[in-house]
């Protein structure tokens, strides 16, 4: 499948929204696409025992968020040095912006590229579905690869589909920490809904698992970007 014009797509959902699962098959539909995610930019951070990996790892295990100027920088540095700042390509950021101050630093950036956010997307999913699906998850941190023991479980247990790797748990996945991620992104998403909002580029996808919210979604952006 392939794209009229070049999609710049955010998504945005509650923790264990299903971001990571939506992003890898919009991938695979659309090779021209690429993805970031801050989530895992900061995982990586951590495995490479970084100053923003330290700093990263306590207030990830507290269910806190990153300072807006930290997590701002990692991800525009992302975008350069994939040379994704022009208006040529597509890609889909997931994770970040999630506060109002975050979107708008990113903006500054891209609008000097012309190339702004043109599709955010916010997944819906309710509270207790989210809530077990937390405790399901298992994840390839090297990769980002995400299953769910469920709904997408590892061909082998416990194991990575590509590499063969140990799967593991997030620290963050338990229930204490869920609920203050939960409660963080209730606090921050609503400006940034609205920032966006008056951008006319919001939209939103219901559902209970990803496989009924990903056709959705794919829905949306042929309806958008297709013809
Ligand atoms: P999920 O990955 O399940 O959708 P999530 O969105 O809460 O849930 P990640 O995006 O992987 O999880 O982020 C994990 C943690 O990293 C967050 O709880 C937060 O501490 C930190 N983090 C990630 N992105 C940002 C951001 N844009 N601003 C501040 N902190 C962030
Ligand atoms: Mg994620």
């Amino acid at each position: 499948m392939s794209l009229l014009r070049p999609l710049r797509l955010l998504l945005i959902s509650p923790p264990g929204g299903g971001k990571g699962t939506v992003s890898s098959k919009l991938l695979k539909e659309y090779q021209s696409i690429t993805s970031i995610s801050s989530g895992d930019l900061l995982r990586n951070e951590i495995r490479s025992k970084t100053d923003v990996g330290q700093l990263a790892s306590k207030i990830i295990q507290e269910g806190g968020l990153l300072p807006d100027d930290i997590v701002s920088n990692i991800v525009i540095k992302e975008l350069k040095s994939r040379n994704l700042l022009n208006n040529k390509n597509s890609w889909l950021l997931d994770g970040f912006p999630r506060t109002l101050n975050q979107a708008k630093v990113l903006h500054q950036d891209l609008f000097k590229y012309d190339s702004t956010i043109n599709l955010v997307v916010e997944l819906k999913v309710p509270e207790k579905v989210i809530l077990e699906r937390i405790e399901n998850r298992w994840v390839h941190i090297p990769s980002g690869r995400i299953y769910n023991l469920q709904y997408n479980p590892p061909k082998i247990t416990g194991k990575d589909d590509v590499t063969g790797e140990q799967l593991s748990k997030r620290p963050d996945d338990n229930t204490d920490v869920f609920l203050k991620r939960l409660e963080a992104y209730k606090e921050t998403i609503g400006p940034v809904k609205e920032w966006y909002d008056q951008q006319g580029v919001l939209d939103s996808v219901e559902g209970e698992t990803s496989d009924i919210i990903y056709p959705k979604l794919l829905e949306l952006i042929k309806k958008k970007f297709n013809q």
